[in-house]
């Protein structure tokens, strides 16, 4: 699978609420903050880092569900 975006900016990037690490939903694609349970965008190989921007993270849609 390719890349969604790079390591080196995944590394760099921080949730803006928290300035926390985001994790990558490669699947949707999309970062996600745990802390904060929001899900930010990646449009176009940018990840949307906006709190206004964000979408709620539903444990439900969770695939490792255990
Ligand atoms: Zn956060």
């Amino acid at each position: 699978m390719a890349e969604v975006i790079s390591r080196e900016l995944l590394e760099i990037l921080a949730c803006p609420k928290c300035k926390g690490e985001v994790e990558l939903d490669e699947k949707r694609p999309a970062l996600i903050c745990r802390r904060c349970m929001l899900v930010y965008e990646i449009r176009d190989g940018i990840p949307v880092m906006l709190i206004d921007e964000a979408t709620p993270l539903e444990e439900t849609q969770d695939p490792d569900g255990k």
